[in-house]
């Protein structure tokens, strides 16, 4: 899993107030939720629940404007799974790709692979259709580990 997330207040603070935000309170408990859970792909709801713990005026509309702010200032990646639920993460500038996806389908949790292996297959891609590649998005549905263990 990943460690040490850091996002640059300094920096979000720039990106909001270009798109004329100001980092407020609720959405500075909204942005220090979604670090504290990195790597849990929380849906809004999700999110909602964990920062109404430090912020009980809340209201899960705030919650959902603030993603969607947050997804259109590429802070977050959005990530739709085939329940029909969105979840966030956010997006590590130092990742020249994307991670890949494992979705339980009996849980619904999401795992990371955090190798990219996709190099020989972009290369073919791009000599066979002559397109230039620049990013990709996978996901893999199936039985995780633990829910294998349980249905034995
Ligand atoms: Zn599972
Ligand atoms: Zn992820």
């Amino acid at each position: 899993m990943k460690n040490n997330v850091s996002v640059d207040m300094q920096e979000l603070k720039e990106s909001l107030k270009q798109k004329g935000y100001k980092l407020t309170p609720q959405r500075r408990a909204i942005v220090d939720t979604i670090i504290k859970n990195e790597g849990k792909h929380m849906t809004a709801e999700e999110i909602y629940d964990e920062v109404k713990k430090d912020c009980p005026e809340i209201g899960l509309a705030t919650v959902y404007r603030t993603v969607l702010l947050l997804e259109d200032i590429n802070l977050l990646s959005r990530l739709d799974l085939s329940d029909g639920c969105s979840r966030y993460e956010i997006i590590h500038e130092d990742e020249h790709h994307r991670h890949h996806h494992l979705i339980c389908n009996e849980c619904n949790k999401v795992f990371e692979v955090e190798e990219d292996l996709l190099d020989e297959l972009e290369h073919r891609v791009e000599n066979k259709y002559k397109f230039k590649i620049k990013d990709h998005n996978l996901k893999f549905f199936g039985t995780c580990d633990e829910c294998q263990k349980k249905n034995n």
